[in-house]
């Protein structure tokens, strides 16, 4: 094809202002990146695994057609496409200026032309779907229908049908050299829009995905030294954060699966993620972000389960930007709300995030007869703040005791443990999590251990992940992954009933454990019953990022939401493998009165099992009924006062087990006679 030298002077001015603005973009997005902090997760180790990451995940687009199989694979269509089309646009351009980039003539590039048609109709087809999916039906996670997202589907609808028409008009006719405009017109108007849309995405995913965390939801050491105290304003993003931020293809995964959204709350994690970029591109680097640009109740209502990063195509990390934000606003002292601040003071004080004194964990370590560690044992049991003050906690801890002695593993535990920091970390309290983590690691050193094994596996991502800042030298594993070993070598009877798997989210999620406690279960005889949402796709239960120990203000309670998925599985037990999973279900399974499933650990299931009529609940007996008139009376003789469901049994003098007590005051407010509510993780009673 000839063109005049009119023409080509137009050609020339037509792609120098496409290139200009594109360049101009990327430039203006590229100092933001240069002049942001440098970040430990852009590291080249594990190139080769990186590597095949991307591979899978964009090349084969692998994530987006299995979480989204329809519009997946129309998408993966459009960039299989914008692949095959790389060269055919190059030769396009070159044609104009008299140059044959691709040898006509040639038998394999014939074919790849007619390759490319076939492809060309199927990213038409695919196009026209995912429009009219955006603009008619309009599902929620897309949000606003947005005229830019119209504007560029349309453009690569129109270089499909251009380069369609222009394989049955030769460019030497008229008709073809008109073609061959529209074809390179669209082509130069769809260039500058690429870095100021969400089409961003196409250039910066695969550097996102590569240097996304091998670990989940990991939350970058600040550098005390540099006075960092987190994400307060522009100038302490990091480049992740700024990669991130422009890498979002604005797809609304994050938010359809996000417990905080789907139940009503002010926080979507693809907001957070846009308001973020918003705040780039439009305020100083002195203003804060917080306040701004993003409303800390938004930051504040995220339980840091994970689910948003888990499905985020293109590698975007929410959490270190949430807990980022968090911690640029509390270890400021900008964060001021009764119920944190009471949280902070108990850590600071009791060391526990209950406020309880030491001397009710070590009443129970009486009490259940555990072994101390002395170095000589193989495990180092960490009971953790739940198994040490939460009455069920306390009954997850001695199946698992019961377990490990049947099975001949030998344990201990420390006399004295303190909060491994959880809560404080991921509500953005560095100052009081390093605190607790030195006085942890201090500890376990001197008593010379090893090797640990927790029921949560909030402390297990705690100890294994941000404990690093300190230097932890320990193996942990989470106790599910010890049950799995040791339920095939022991002599339990068959299970029979129903039970229903509930995968804690930072199990299943964070430490990407999902079979063990189905192999338990398993073990026991059982078939495990999957809700809806399970495995890596789990349901929260509302308790993470410190939650359980502030509850909720707004919409629906996260927990039950989840314990109504549980119900319907129609199981008579759920199994759950984190002792924060059974506080947030049991107490939210209220409105399934009869037909609510019990929620036991594993442990306690395979303890169960051992011994199948010791373990298993059993209806109220005389005693219990006397304890239930003991605790009405010391109720109605407290008019208008609450109490703490730990305290009752002490006040009323009863010497038993609190769990006892507490299962009393569970029926008891079932039939109506005494109200209870939740303050955080306690449970409060009045007569
Ligand atoms: S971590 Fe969970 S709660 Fe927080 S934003 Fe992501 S999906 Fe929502
Ligand atoms: S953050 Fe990820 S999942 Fe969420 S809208 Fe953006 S690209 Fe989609």
């Amino acid at each position: 094809m000839e063109l005049s030298l009119l023409e080509r002077l137009v050609l020339l001015l037509v792609l120098a202002a496409s290139a200009g603005v594109f360049a101009r973009t990327v430039w203006a997005r590229w100092k933001l990146f240069a002049a942001a902090k440098p970040d430990t997760r852009f590291r080249w180790r594990s190139w080769p695994q990186r590597l095949w990451r991307v591979f899978r995940e964009v090349l084969l687009q692998e994530k987006i057609i299995r979480e989204r199989p329809a519009a997946g694979v129309a998408h993966a269509l459009v960039f299989w496409g914008f692949l095959a089309f790389a060269f055919i646009s190059i030769d396009h351009i070159g044609l104009g200026f008299g140059i044959e980039v691709l040898n006509r003539t040639s038998w394999s590039v014939r074919m790849y032309f007619l390759l490319v048609s076939v492809i060309a109709v199927a990213v038409l087809i695919s196009i026209v779907g995912l429009l009219l999916r955006r603009f008619l039906v309009r599902p929620r996670a897309l949000g606003e229908v947005s005229w830019e997202s119209g504007l560029i589907g349309l453009f690569i609808a129109l270089l499909m049908v251009t380069y369609l028409l222009g394989q049955v008009y030769e460019p030497e006719t008229e008709a073809g050299r008109k073609i061959w405009w529209a074809h390179t017109l669209v082509l130069a108007a769809f260039l500058p829009l690429i870095p100021r849309s969400k089409h961003f995405h196409l250039l910066l995913a695969p550097f996102a995905i590569f240097w996304q965390s091998r670990e989940l939801a990991l939350v970058p050491a600040l550098d005390y030294e540099k006075e960092e105290f987190g994400l307060e304003k522009r100038a302490d993003a990091t480049r992740k954060n700024i990669l991130d931020a422009f890498a979002c293809v604005e797809c609304g995964r994050c938010q359809e699966s996000c417990p905080a959204f789907l139940t009503d709350k002010v926080l979507n994690p693809k907001m957070i993620v846009l308001d973020f970029r918003r705040h780039l591109l439009t305020q100083g680097a002195e203003e804060p972000i917080v306040g701004v640009s993003i409303s800390a109740e938004s930051v504040f209502q995220c339980t840091t389960c994970g689910a948003c990063e888990y499905q985020c195509p293109v590698g975007i990390e929410h959490l270190p930007l949430i807990i980022g934000l968090r911690r640029g606003h509390v270890n400021t002292g900008k964060y001021q709300e009764p119920y944190t601040n009471k949280l902070f003071h108990h850590l600071e004080t009791r060391k526990n995030p209950f406020g309880l004194e030491a001397s009710v964990r070590e009443a129970f370590l009486q009490k259940a007869q555990l072994p101390l560690y002395d170095g000589t044992q193989e495990y180092c049991l960490w009971l953790g703040c739940v198994g040490a003050y939460d009455p069920h906690g306390q009954e997850i801890i001695q199946a698992l005791a019961k377990v490990l002695t049947a099975a001949r593993v030998s344990f201990g535990v420390l006399a004295r443990e303190v909060c491994t920091g959880d809560a404080a970390r991921r509500l953005g309290n560095d100052y009081l999590f390093l605190q607790l983590a030195e006085q942890n690691v201090e500890a376990l050193k001197q008593a010379g251990v090893r090797k640990l094994v927790s029921i949560c596996p909030h402390c297990v991502k705690t100890m294994t992940q941000d404990w690093r800042e300190v230097g932890a030298p320990f193996q942990v594993v989470h106790h599910s992954q010890l049950l799995e070993k040791i339920a095939r070598r022991l002599p339990v009877p068959r299970g029979n009933g129903s039970v229903a798997v509930h995968d804690p989210c930072y199990l299943a999620r964070h430490l990407g454990e999902v079979e063990a406690p189905r192999a338990v279960l398993r073990a026991l005889g059982n078939e495990p019953h999957e809700p809806e949402r399970a495995g890596g796709r789990t349901f929260c239960c509302g308790a993470g990022g410190g939650l359980v120990f502030l509850g909720e203000e707004k919409g629906k309670r996260v927990n039950r939401e989840r314990a109504e998925e549980l119900v319907d599985t129609g199981a008579d037990t759920v199994a759950t493998a984190c002792p924060f999973c059974p506080i947030m279900l049991r107490d939210a399974m209220g409105p399934a009165g009869e037909s609510a499933p019990r929620v036991l650990d594993v442990a306690e299931l395979l303890a169960a099992a051992l011994e199948p009529t010791e373990a298993r609940p059993s209806q109220p007996s005389a005693a219990e009924d006397n304890l239930e008139s003991r605790l009405l009376e010391f109720l109605s003789a407290h008019p208008g006062e609450e109490f703490h469901a730990l305290y009752l049994p002490k006040q009323i003098g009863y010497t038993g087990a609190v769990s006892a007590v507490v299962a009393a005051l569970k029926r008891l407010e079932e039939a109506g006679r005494v109200q209870g509510r939740m303050a955080g993780a306690v449970r409060l009673y009045r007569g």
